[in-house]
């Protein structure tokens, strides 16, 4: 975990923090004069819009992506 965010700091101006049990995740953005900073948080006790939990599994495909959706999303496409 530590060694991960390490690596994520390399690779971007942003913190992806995500909690012990896995059930809750947000992703900070600390470029400068970023227009939206803040991606979640998410909590695996989310609901769909069918007020179906998400669950972990929601959790773990915001870490995977929020990253990169962030990005491309707020400073172009940057891979
Ligand atoms: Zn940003």
């Amino acid at each position: 975990m530590t060694t991960d965010l390490a690596q994520l700091l390399q690779r971007t101006v942003g913190v992806l923090t995500v909690d012990m049990e896995g059930e809750r995740a947000k992703y900070e953005c600390l470029r400068p004069g970023c227009p939206h900073p803040l991606e979640g948080p998410v909590c695996s006790t989310d609901t769909d819009k069918n007020r179906k939990r998400r669950g972990r599994a929601w959790v773990a495909s915001f870490v995977e992506r929020a990253r990169d959706y962030h990005v491309s999303q707020y400073h172009g496409s940057n891979r």
